[in-house]
């Protein structure tokens, strides 16, 4: 069998628990997948390399193809985000959040099924901030052209190709009329010019916040800077479940990266309580990337398998803690595995 190999990082904190978890899972689905071990973070730090080895970032650019654990960030002070520096050195410019309602996942709205779709490399995420004078900083937001029509084109081409029927931009252009200006425009543009088959909307992002939380139902395809779009993903994630049950991925044109959206959690860490789910949906989503990239019918079976699995567990009521379950990690894990489609 052609195996595929895909760059593993464990990441920190819950990381390495919820990747190893991950990894015995498929194992067992026999996806035809190689690990290739890296480092970054706290892990990359305390083995004396840097947070985000330039040998981690050339094996990525090799294989194209990476699962990430979370990566720990210091608040306030030390280290760029590893996450941050990730995206932008692989140009990872589309961060795609599905948000769906889960079987035996009971929340307060049903039938929930939204894509975030995030604009990654830039915005005020570009880590330009200053110290002007004592007691007067900047953070710089960097908007373009170019990164504006290509998230919008990403996102447009995503709906369509997964049959999706609407894209609202949320932004708040109305203050920052430049750089949120300039996302709806091009955002308009590459619509009215490429894809007039599907509804187009705009909301300022109070009114947009408002209506996702009073019925999240309306909404399909949301497209967002990158600061409206990390804050959105936990609010979303909140929708279906908590942050537990949210895939994500990081899309360029030459690399990907599968993660949860949830981070760390330090305070969980080594204690045999989190729920590995969300990036065990990732690897769902890479094996679905990979059956579609390389055409391996191998790929999507085990795909298959593994979202018979966890539906089954969860129907059946063999949750983790934060879903109000009893199980630790790994009887979770065993759950899904005992219940892996033949
Ligand atoms: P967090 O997502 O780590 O934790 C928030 C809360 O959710 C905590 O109470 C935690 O226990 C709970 N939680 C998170 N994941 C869980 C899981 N799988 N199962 C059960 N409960 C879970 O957010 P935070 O505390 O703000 O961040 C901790 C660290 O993670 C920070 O250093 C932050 O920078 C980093 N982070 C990394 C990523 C990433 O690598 N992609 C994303 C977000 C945050």
């Amino acid at each position: 069998m052609n195996q595929h190999q895909v760059v593993i990082v464990p990441g920190d904190g819950i990381g390495p628990e919820v990747t190893e978890a991950v990894r015995r899972i498929l194992e067992a689905t026999h996806a035809p997948i190689a690990w290739v071990e890296c480092r970054a973070g706290l892990g990359a730090l305390e083995y004396g390399q840097d947070v985000l080895p330039q040998e981690t970032l050339d094996t990525i650019r090799k294989h194209g193809v990476a699962v990430k654990g979370p990566c720990t960030t210091p608040i306030g002070e030390g280290f760029v985000s590893i996450n941050v520096s990730l995206r932008k050195s692989l140009d990872l410019y589309a961060a795609v959040r599905p948000i769906r309602n889960l079987e035996g996942v009971p929340t307060r709205f049903s039938g929930v099924d939204l894509v975030i779709i995030r604009e990654n490399t830039e915005g005020l995420y570009s880590g330009i901030e200053a110290e002007i004078t004592s007691g007067v900083v900047t953070s710089t937001k960097v908007t373009t052209e170019g990164a504006c029509t290509r998230i919008a084109r990403w996102a447009s081409r995503y709906a369509r190709q997964r049959r999706r029927t609407k894209v609202t931009v949320f932004h708040k252009a109305n203050i920052m009329k430049l750089t949120d200006g300039m996302f709806i425009r091009c955002a308009r543009a590459v619509h009215d010019g490429e894809f007039p088959e599907i509804d187009y909307q705009e909301m300022i992002i109070y009114a947009g916040g408002m209506a996702l939380v009073r019925d999240p139902t309306r909404f399909d395809v949301l497209l967002l800077q990158n600061l409206y779009g990390d804050v959105l993903s936990d609010l979303c994630a909140g929708l279906v479940g908590g942050l537990g049950v949210v895939p994500g991925a990081n899309i360029g044109d030459s690399a990907a990266i599968f993660e949860a959206v949830h981070g760390s959690a330090p305070d969980i860490a080594w204690r045999d309580v989190n729920n590995p789910l969300a990036l065990l949906m990732w690897a769902k989503i890479l094996l679905n990337h990979l059956a579609e990239t390389r055409e391996d019918p191998a790929c999507a079976a085990a795909a298959q398998r593994i979202k018979d699995g966890y539906n089954r567990a969860l129907a059946e009521g063999r949750k983790t803690r934060d879903l109000s379950g009893s199980l630790g990690t790994r009887r979770f894990s065993d759950a899904v595995i005992d219940r892996l489609s033949s």
